[in-house]
């Protein structure tokens, strides 16, 4: 399958000489990889040096200063071994130039060796930091050493890769040596012109520079042959997200055309009219959904902007049309909540739902599924593990998956490329910014809604030393006699003697003092019934207060829920607190969140803790959090760099992703199967990047 020319780039590493199995799994750990077995030579060409030795100083002995490390052409004057008896005493080889005298120090050195490397009476290049004892230099250990008449092996600039321990910069180079040795020439993929344009050189070119840089300008995310590999790597993934796409898009698509009559009476029972971003994202759907094309639409709202209603709409008139719609949510918590909502609204209308969770076993799960397979239910409502499951569905139109920040979209998209899938519409809270949007999910359709539903108060927010703890509690008191209810959100679960920490439990405990049986909790780690309980009694007012950890952090919606306390607020990150406070001013009553924090803060912890202060605008909080953080967290990956990428670095790059964006669409438009010259190169792209299973979606083979 994979054309022949590649084959030099994806010989395993340990068909290299001086390269075993054990170096192989440590260079995968210096590539933060898992998978050694797979490690293949094309991996080590792409892989960025992120620091350079410059060793072209060359000061001569007399003015090399301490600490700085120079290259010193010298005179070899003679050996003065460590005297017999006394291995502990360093080997001397004392050495001139024209401007001083200086001897090259080793410990437990091998005498054979060393008359080898520097013999004497020969001209020889040492590279290395000179130290000054009592106005005598000294060189311990040069990095380098080479005979003058073998200049060429010296290397005067030498990248640096990530390492780990046990893995050599020695033999890793030796590795990426080898690598670079046998790269095949390969056709170009890339257009000319733009290449010209650009001032960027061609692949080949490209990987030796990266890994022999000239300066410390190569080593920039912008330098040319950077900038080229980024491309590639761009141009790759969105190739392959356009492959995958145009695929999608194929299969047989069900034109979804209700006349309205079960969506009008759900507006019907609606306690509120929809904003007009909500009314623009359900005409979104509804026009995708009708069309031949199968729908591949981003429903992206800030906590509270109201999308639960929106797929509600949409999976309607999947129901109008005669079909079924399901939703998937991330939590057994949020299935349940998304059910509990829209059952009464579906029985308003006359449709059933149907409740499908990991939780429900024997019968009850038997019976479900029965009903789903019969299309007895229209809506089903579940937990994402079910979409994996063997469940088939009756007719199956429309699949909504809520809060899916941590996607990872190739494979998903992979996952409803196999066989016959629905209309897609996934929604997310994560205000990702348009470059992320771009990057993880290709060219797909969004839809925004950036006002929230009227009426809402602005929450208000504070931050609160921990030692005003019992101001806090006196105020909270006053609040629940008042019949308010607040969360509080503690970052543990159980004691540990790891941390000084409050737990969830502790703090329940501590809370009872108080307030007695008005407190719940809430943790993960509780059993299924459990949770649920303690959910129904806070949201039926037995309770006032819930201690919980983060499982409320996602749209968990109880909106006569108006406080929401957070301790220790500086462990958690911008977006997690966003999250949580998106809790809290979803009712009429004016809200407030109490950021509590413990002793002094970090820079990056009070500039976290003012942008939750100064604003509720999740993009802008978004962007402070890709700022402060790197855009890998703001995934949920906690990679360096750009998540995903090996050469990219969106900050830099983000231009180049519009441009890759257009290029793989316009190079689909005009050569779908990748048959053309250029196709066949770009063939090329896809495999060296990994991006090959969407070559098997071509049909040209
Ligand atoms: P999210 O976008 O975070 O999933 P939800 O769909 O859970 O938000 O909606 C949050 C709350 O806002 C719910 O209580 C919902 O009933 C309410 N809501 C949704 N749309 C409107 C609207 N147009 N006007 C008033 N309240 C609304
Ligand atoms: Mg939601």
């Amino acid at each position: 399958m994979r054309p022949n020319i590649l084959d030099p780039l994806f010989v395993p590493l340990t068909s290299f000489s001086g390269i075993g199995p054990k170096t192989v799994t440590l260079v995968a750990r210096a590539m933060g990889r898992d998978d050694a077995d797979e490690v293949r030579s094309v991996d080590l060409l792409l892989l960025p040096p992120y620091r350079l030795i410059d060793r072209r100083h060359q000061p001569g002995v007399a003015f090399a200063t301490e600490n700085t490390i120079v290259t010193l052409k010298l005179h070899v004057d003679r050996h003065q071994p460590a005297p017999p008896g006394r291995s502990n005493a360093p080997y001397r080889v004392l050495a001139h130039d024209d401007t001083g005298q200086i001897a090259l120090t080793f410990f437990h050195a091998r005498q054979q060796w060393l008359e080898k490397a520097l013999p004497i009476g020969e001209t020889v290049l040492v590279s290395g930091k000179v130290e000054w004892f009592n106005g005598r230099p000294s060189m311990v250990h040069p990095d380098r050493m080479a005979l003058e008449s073998d200049a060429e092996g010296f290397p005067m600039i030498e990248a640096v890769y990530p390492l780990t321990a046990g893995l050599s910069a020695k033999l890793l180079q030796r590795a990426i040596d080898q690598a670079l040795a046998g790269m095949p020439v390969l056709p170009e993929w890339l257009d000319a012109a733009f290449l010209e344009r650009n001032g960027l050189p061609g692949f080949n070119a490209a990987i030796r520079t990266l890994h022999t840089p000239g300066d410390a300008l190569d080593l920039l995310p912008n330098a040319p042959a950077r900038r080229r590999l980024a491309y590639d790597e761009l141009l790759a993934g969105q190739l392959s997200l356009a492959l995958v796409r145009r695929r999608v898009r194929k299969l047989p698509g069900r034109p979804v055309d209700g006349d309205g009559a079960i969506r009008d009476r759900i507006l019907a029972a609606l306690p509120f009219r929809l904003t007009d971003g909500q009314r623009s994202a359900v005409t979104d759907i509804l026009t995708d959904m009708k069309s031949r094309e199968r729908m591949l639409r981003l429903l992206q709202g800030d906590v509270g902007s109201g999308k639960t209603v929106v797929a509600l709409l949409a999976m309607a008139a999947c129901a109008e049309a005669g079909g079924q719609a399901v939703l998937m949510a991330p939590t057994e918590i949020l299935a349940r909540q998304h059910h509990a909502t829209i059952a009464p609204l579906a029985e308003a209308a006359s449709i059933q739902v149907e409740l499908l969770t990991g939780r429900m076993k024997g019968k009850e799960r038997s019976a479900a599924i029965d009903r789903i397979e019969k299309g007895d239910a229209q809506l089903i409502i579940g937990t994402h593990a079910l979409f994996q499951e063997s469940v088939t569905y009756h007719d199956l139109l429309l699949a909504v998956v809520d809060e899916q920040h941590r996607f990872g979209v190739h494979q998903r998209l992979r996952l409803t490329a196999k066989g016959t899938a629905p209309h897609m519409l996934v929604m997310t809270a994560t205000p990702i910014p348009r470059t992320l949007v771009l990057s993880a999910f290709g060219d797909m359709d969004v839809s925004r809604l950036t006002e929230k539903p009227a009426g809402r108060q602005p929450v208000t927010t504070a931050m609160v030393d921990m030692a005003r703890l019992g101001d806090v509690v006196t105020r909270l008191k006053q609040a629940v006699s008042d019949g308010r209810k607040a969360y509080w959100i503690c970052p543990l679960v159980e004691d540990s003697d790891l941390s000084d920490l409050m737990s969830a439990e502790q703090r329940q405990e501590a809370l009872q003092q108080e307030f007695g049986a008005l407190v719940g909790l809430v943790h993960g780690r509780m059993k299924a019934a459990e949770k649920d309980a303690a959910m129904d009694d806070f949201k039926s007012g037995r309770t006032r207060i819930l201690v919980a950890t983060t499982v409320v952090e996602v749209g968990v919606d109880i909106p006569d829920a108006s406080i929401m306390v957070i301790e220790h607020a500086e462990r958690f990150g911008l977006a997690q607190l966003h999250q949580l406070r998106g809790r809290v001013g979803r009712g009429h009553d004016a809200s407030s969140c109490i950021l509590l924090y413990k002793g002094s803060l970090s820079d990056v912890g009070k500039a976290r803790l003012s942008i939750m202060r100064e604003t509720e605008d999740g993009f802008r909080i978004a962007e402070e959090d890709l700022r402060l953080r790197g855009e890998g967290e703001l995934l949920g990956t906690r990679q360096s760099g750009s998540p995903g990428f090996r050469l990219v670095d969106l900050s830099a790059h983000g231009d180049l992703l519009e441009t890759a964006r257009d290029d793989a669409r316009y190079i689909l438009e005009i050569d779908e199967d990748l048959a053309t010259e250029r196709g066949k190169a770009l063939r090329l792209l896809l495999y060296i990047w990994r991006r090959d299973e969407a070559i098997r979606l071509l049909r040209a083979g």
